[in-house]
């Protein structure tokens, strides 16, 4: 059965609010047991609860995907370079970065990712870039983060940054999904999440229309991190949707050096082949 994306955002706005009524319910344990089987019977009827990825029907008290799509998105297949995030060969030197990388000078000092962008992660991804993708982002980003967090505990983490888009094409879509996956890094590793960290100073060019020369010229100078911010000395994790060339996230890392973070950390949900 094929849903709008919209018809699933309702559906989970459906279920947090039965499951904010289930903890707050005084009625004795039996009856609030058989009424709130009773609703979940009924929001079933009327919202099935879908694969956000496949459309497959899936158990009321499972989130968003299906067994084999939650599988397919959360693991990562292939090993990845962590300077850069590109997929690697299985035994690949990577000390010094891969051959994608190693020629290339980052901002940044190394990259964690999701996966690669294609397949599922890709298909989501795209998803969540509408304006009705909050909520998918949020799921994402609650699991990527429980996922990630013992690696970035270790890389000493003192605050997240998300990329920001330029505040035209921020009003079109009606948020910012880097902001989505940020907040919910920094709430996994209890530590601050500025938002507003960076300014976007211009609109770019589309990067996709771009060679990867043109895509470093396109991003010079684009980002400057706001003064209010304490950034000086601190290990920055800077948080993007899809990374590509690293032509962005290099030019905002720069912009919170130049504002005295000592280390940037980047993470991205799909790592694209450039
Ligand atoms: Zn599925
Ligand atoms: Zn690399």
């Amino acid at each position: 059965m094929a849903v709008k994306p919209g018809v699933s955002c309702h559906n989970l706005q459906l279920r947090r609010l039965l499951t904010l009524r289930h903890s707050t319910m005084s009625l004795p344990p039996a009856k609030s047991s058989a009424l709130l089987t009773l609703a979940r019977g009924l929001l079933q009827i009327v919202y099935p609860n879908l694969c956000w990825i496949c459309r497959q029907p899936i158990p009321p008290d499972q989130h968003a995907f299906c067994l084999p799509c939650h599988a397919a998105l959360f693991t990562d297949p292939r090993p990845s370079c962590p300077r850069c995030a590109a997929t690697v060969g299985p035994f690949a030197q990577v000390e010094n970065g891969c051959p994608a990388c190693r020629d290339q000078g980052f901002a940044f000092d190394r990259a964690v990712r999701l996966g690669p962008y294609e397949g599922p992660l890709r298909d989501v991804i795209l998803r969540t870039k509408d304006a009705l993708g909050e909520g998918l982002a949020e799921i994402i980003a609650a699991e990527w983060s429980a996922s990630l967090s013992d690696k970035l505990r270790e890389l000493g983490i003192q605050c997240v940054v998300p990329v920001p888009l330029h505040w035209w094409r921020r009003w079109q879509r009606g948020y910012n999904q880097s902001d989505a996956l940020a907040r919910a890094l920094a709430n996994t590793l209890n530590v601050p999440c500025h938002a507003y960290g960076l300014r976007r100073l211009r609109a770019t060019k589309m990067q996709t229309s771009l060679s990867p020369t043109s895509r470093r010229e396109n991003m010079r100078g684009a980002f400057v991190a706001r003064r209010t911010v304490p950034l000086s000395g601190k290990s920055v994790l800077l948080v993007d949707d899809v990374m590509t060339t690293g032509s962005t996230a290099h030019e905002a890392a720069r912009a919170l050096r130049k504002a005295g973070a000592e280390r940037v950390i980047l993470a991205v949900l799909g790592r694209a082949e450039a």
